[in-house]
């Protein structure tokens, strides 16, 4: 059975539909009642492998898309580092015991 996805133009909301041959309902927005809706490709047609093909080229894309990410993830993992050795107490030499 067919499984579509709508988005609510009215309220935006999406969800999915399952559309049974018998009843030849029209889809109604769950959220405000809205039969202004949009059809939305369903990831119930796509197969696991162009799924993934889909969900690679759109990472590599966004990538793509901002070349200095890498350099901002290693700025911010070194911020959040010296943002919490500032805030960690001076380490203390482990107690000796005085015999
Ligand atoms: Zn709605």
């Amino acid at each position: 059975m067919p499984i579509y996805e709508y988005a609510c133009k009215a309220c935006g909301c999406q969800f999915e539909h399952l559309l049974l041959p018998a009843a030849k309902t029209d889809p109604v927005c769950p959220a405000c009642q809205s039969r202004d809706l949009e059809k939305l490709l369903s990831g119930f047609a796509l197969s696991t492998s162009e799924l993934t093909k889909a969900r690679v080229k759109a990472a590599r894309t966004q990538m793509a898309q901002s070349k200095d990410h890498k350099d901002k993830q290693i700025a911010e993992a070194e911020y959040v580092k010296h943002h919490v050795e500032d805030h960690l107490p001076p380490a203390e030499p482990p107690p000796r015991r005085l015999k």
